[in-house]
């Protein structure tokens, strides 16, 4: 199964990500983890992207477009994958149908996890990650016993620079200028399908996979 999951910033596509590709057995590649792994190994490409990450911007075409061509040229994606926040704009996904149609294979389904703005922001400005394990909790939904302490090793927790309640204002603008055209243009191929990404995660799950079943399985 070769599939795209789309939505706003928060709406759990990194969570349910990882239940889907477990679930169809395909990698899972995410676009946010690359970037966030290449700016913690201080490389180039992270120095590059962390410009445009910490101010909730995308980073530019090019280098994620080269970077997607690179990953996707691994042999465990042969068989298929899940993107997880790739193609974010009309010029990536053009360019995934081109790089995909060279192999003489095609996207089988875009999933758009669908959920409004309000929760958006009251779901991520929420989010704490632990510096030193990496886990994140959340104020409302998940909160650590000690305030500001991890539960699990005792590291101290942070907020994502892009988690400030401004910037993820911002990722939405961007969201809906940038990616939301993404939509229309999934829709027209009668590659959409679309499912209510609110409520508690497994039942998110327990939906995209239904809405997903006749495609693998
Ligand atoms: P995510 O974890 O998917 O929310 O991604 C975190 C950040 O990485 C985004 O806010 C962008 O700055 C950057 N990013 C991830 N995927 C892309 C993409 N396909 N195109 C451009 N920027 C991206």
């Amino acid at each position: 199964m070769r599939l795209v999951l789309v939505g706003p910033p928060g709406a759990g596509k990194g969570t349910q990500a990882q239940f889907i590709a477990s679930h169809f057995a395909v990698p899972k590649i995410s676009t946010g983890d690359i970037f966030r792994s290449n700016v913690s190994d201080g490389t180039d490409l992270g120095l590059e992207a962390r410009k445009y990450m910490d101010a909730g911007d995308l980073v530019p075409d090019e280098v994620t477009i080269g970077m997607v061509k690179d990953r996707l040229s691994h042999d465990d994606t042969s068989e298929g994958f899940l993107l997880d926040g790739f193609p974010r704009t009309v010029q990536q996904a053009v360019v995934l149908d081109d790089m995909l149609a060279a192999h003489d294979v095609g996207l089988d389904v875009v999933l758009e996890l669908v959920v409004d703005d309000e929760e958006v922001v009251r779901r991520l400005s929420g989010r704490r990650t632990c510096r030193r394990c990496g886990h994140v909790w959340h104020l409302d939904f998940d909160p650590p016993a000690t305030e500001g302490v991890c539960d699990r090793c005792g590291g101290e927790l942070f907020q994502r620079d892009d988690d400030s309640e401004l910037t993820i204002r911002h990722r939405l603008e961007v969201y809906a200028d940038q990616t939301s055209p993404l939509i229309g243009y999934y829709g027209d191929r009668g590659l959409l399908s679309g499912v209510d990404a609110t409520g508690p995660v497994e039942d998110v799950t327990e939906r995209a996979i239904n809405a997903l079943r006749r495609f693998g399985d």
